[in-house]
């Protein structure tokens, strides 16, 4: 009798555990697969710089990894650790130091998608003397690396002797990078022009979802000293960053976009879509995102065409067109007709959206269904009016009225111009 009431004491309570482990189990692999299948689906399978690779021999399928992983790119799947939203990873490297097994290797691209990866020295200066890389272009992705790489790219430009030239830096990208680093130049007394393509500062980070949790490390700031942060909301970092710019009286030469660099006798010539400068270094800090591609239509100079989002409800009751037809293009439709009267039309070349996520798929079939979206496939801009746009839809000529024009047909990358001029450049195919 003790002995059975012994052993129901014991196995009762241990089968409840079992049961409900293995139901969370199940349910965690559903959501992983899940999501797995999504990306699939989006064709998004690969990362677009450092990621996990995991040796399914070693992995035991502890969950370090995953639970390590900021960007919730990992999932369990039939007991082995997988890169399941390898779109979210931006290379943290968390999940290799969580490893208890040692599965895990950060690699650039993989055996089907090369990543170019320029060479770079120790002290950040490239194979062409007196142009330095800091921050992600080089590769190594996140805020605190590319921070850090900004002030010692600087305190290696500050060595550098001889060359009479009106600025002894340009700094291209005002990204933490380029600004990290124009706090440098400033600390150092250097001549510098701090120029960035857009009209804000922040680089990537102004363009992370609304309210992102941005996780990064601390890292000391040339005349700024600390920034301590560690888990800090987008807006919150750019908030710091205002705050740094208004003391420190940091300037950045906005709407200024690098062309060309031209070398000259101990020095180069900097070219932008506003001047040139004649410099003894330059500091490419310009991430890896590159620069919007235009269409190149008449009419595409007007303030009223944009390359990006910024908030939809400036949008209210107006007539839009959206051009793209990728994600992008997709949640920008999307969000400007969520506004009250605003009448958007999406126009894309192909005659399908094919890599996009399924769920903005959905989306855009319901709300084009609901008479919010006009969807124009197999469509192109020719012209950009004031008051109007002109497309071409199979062979037949669309007049639209207008107020704005949304452009999201991705970026041209800046390996060619790197390359261009005379950077070396290597192309990583899953390599570390
Ligand atoms: C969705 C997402 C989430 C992320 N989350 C995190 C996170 O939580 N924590 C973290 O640490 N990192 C995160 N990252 C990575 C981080 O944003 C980048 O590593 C970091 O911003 C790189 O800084 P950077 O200065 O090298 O380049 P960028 O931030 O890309 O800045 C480059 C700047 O150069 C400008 N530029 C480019 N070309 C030119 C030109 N020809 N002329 C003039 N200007 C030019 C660009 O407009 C841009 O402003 C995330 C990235 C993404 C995409």
């Amino acid at each position: 009798m003790t002995d059975l009431l012994f052993a129901v004491l014991y196995t009762v309570p241990l089968v409840l555990i079992l049961y409900f482990y293995l139901r969370r189990h199940r349910r965690r692999e559903a959501a992983h697969v899940a999501t797995w299948q999504e990306s699939l689906e989006a064709g998004l399978t690969e990362s677009a710089s450092l990621h996990p690779v995991i040796d399914p021999k070693r992995c035991l399928g502890s969950r370090g990894c995953v639970t390590a992983c900021p960007e919730k790119a990992i999932g369990i799947i039939g007991g082995k650790a997988q890169l399941v939203n390898p779109a979210h990873c931006i290379g943290h490297g968390a999940c290799q130091t969580a490893c208890p097994h040692d599965a895990i290797q950060l690699v650039f691209g993989s055996e089907k998608r090369g990543v170019d990866i320029p060479q770079v020295k120790p002290n950040f200066e490239t194979n062409v003397p007196g142009i330095f890389i800091a921050g992600e272009l080089g590769g190594m992705g996140l805020i605190r690396k590319a921070a850090e790489q900004g002030r010692q790219a600087l305190d290696s430009i500050a060595r550098l002797k001889g060359g009479k030239f009106p600025y002894d830096v340009v700094i291209v990208g005002a990204g933490p990078a380029g600004l990290t680093a124009t706090l440098g130049a400033m600390e150092k007394k250097l001549r510098y022009v701090t120029i960035e393509q857009e009209d804000s500062f922040g680089g990537t980070v102004y363009h992370f979802p609304r309210n992102k949790l941005v996780m990064t490390a601390p890292v000391t700031l040339p005349i700024v000293g600390k920034m301590k942060f560690g888990e800090v909301s987008k807006e919150k970092l750019l908030e710091f960053w205002q705050g740094v710019v208004k003391k420190t009286g940091l300037r950045v030469n906005f709407f200024e976009r690098m062309e060309t660099i031209k070398p000259v006798s101990g020095g180069f010539v900097v070219k932008t879509s506003k001047g040139e400068y004649p410099t003894r270094a330059v500091l490419l800090a310009i991430g890896r995102r590159g620069t919007p591609r235009k269409l190149g239509v008449p009419g595409e100079e007007q303030p009223k065409v944009v390359y990006r989002l910024i908030d939809a409800e400036q949008y209210r009751g107006q007539q839009v067109l959206v051009v793209g037809g990728g994600d992008a293009a997709l949640e920008a439709a999307l969000a400007c007709a969520d506004e009250s009267g605003t009448r958007v039309t999406l126009s894309y070349r192909s005659e399908a959206f094919g890599r996009v996520k399924p769920k903005n798929r959905d989306r855009l079939a319901a709300a084009e269904k609901g008479g919010r979206v006009r969807v124009l496939l197999k469509s192109n801009v020719k012209e950009i009016g004031q008051k109007n746009v002109v497309l071409e839809q199979e062979g037949k000529t669309l007049q639209l009225p207008n107020d704005a024009v949304i452009v999201c047909a991705g970026g041209v990358l800046p390996t060619p111009f790197l390359k261009e001029v005379g950077i070396l450049v290597e192309t990583k195919y899953g390599t570390a």
